[in-house]
């Protein structure tokens, strides 16, 4: 345990990128060798577009990473923070904080960012991939990269968490969220069982899918407990999945870097079905597809 602390408390963001790059091959190998859709290509345009915004994500990051340490010596220095008023041993102390995170650093923004229109539309971008591998799990409009480091630096707040703690959760919750958003195939029941602790890769395509409810399920980040707990698990057939949002057909929201640094500030497009308005001229829920954006882009395997 005194590694762990001594290793992360002084852990160099050039060491943390290395890691990230790292998880990045080893996931890029894994989808040639398992892939969950054949398909699935690794288009330069693709990859290039996932990256811009996982490079905005790490700036946004770096930015806000001088009040993430500041508030988390605060807490340390006062013993601010509800795992502190416990008076837990440090073991403890250690685990529920590592949960803490990923609760309210990672669920409960992300449950946010599905309820709150103008969060959702920042989020959007996320959801319209339509190629979903690990190069999606940074996907981040600035924006939401933005609310997110507030909503960790909250959870360091309210949980009280040393800030080799928070550097252990931000380098496991970087590396889990490209092995579940990894276009790959792992065997059923290895992927079944992971789901009990952790967010699988199947777990995390099913939130996905193009339309709701199905978009509305599945937020979590490390663990799948919360979605348990809360409500929101759910378990589908990941070759009935299609990528993407329905309220976006148009090819230039998934992949054309100038529209999908503008959605946030276009006009809100309501769910497929809605009454309260949506794409223009849309009456009916297939009217928001084309021809293109059906499944049998999507493949199976
Ligand atoms: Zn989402």
């Amino acid at each position: 345990m005194q590694f762990l602390i001594d290793f992360f408390s002084t852990i160099s963001s050039s060491l943390r990128t290395l890691i990230l790059a790292s998880g990045f091959v080893l996931m890029w190998m894994f989808e040639s060798l398992i892939p969950l859709f054949r398909n699935n290509t690794k288009k330069v345009g693709h990859t290039g577009v996932n990256l811009f915004f996982t490079v905005t994500t790490l700036i946004v990051n770096f930015i806000f990473a001088v009040l993430l340490v500041k508030a988390s010596d605060y807490t340390t220095q006062h013993h601010f923070g509800i795992l502190y008023l416990l008076g837990l041993p440090l073991w403890l102390h250690a685990i529920l904080g590592f949960l803490l995170l990923d609760f309210i650093g990672a669920y409960l923004i992300h449950l946010l960012e599905h309820k709150v229109k103008w969060m959702w539309k920042f989020h959007i971008i996320h959801h319209t991939d339509p190629h979903v591998n690990a190069t999606t799990a940074l996907r981040h409009h600035p924006g939401e990269s933005a609310f997110r480091a507030v909503f960790a630096i909250l959870a360091v707040l309210i949980a009280g968490v040393p800030i080799w703690l928070v550097m252990i959760y931000q380098t496991a919750s970087a590396l889990l969220s490209q092995f579940n958003h990894a276009n790959i195939k792992l065997p059923k029941g290895l992927d079944a069982a992971m789901q009990w602790i952790i967010v699988s890769p199947d777990m995390h395509k099913v939130h996905h899918h193009y339309r709701l409810p199905t978009t509305d399920t599945n937020y979590g980040n490390i663990f799948s407990i919360w979605d348990r707990l809360l409500g929101t698990f759910v378990k589908k057939d990941v070759n009935q999945l299609q990528y993407g949002l329905d309220i976006y057909p148009e090819e230039d929201a998934h992949s054309y870097l100038p529209r999908l640094l503008k959605i946030p500030f276009e006009r809100y497009r309501a769910p497929a079905g809605s009454k309260f308005g949506g794409l223009p001229g849309a009456k009916s829920k297939g009217d928001y597809l084309n021809p293109e954006y059906s499944d049998s882009n999507l493949g199976s395997s």
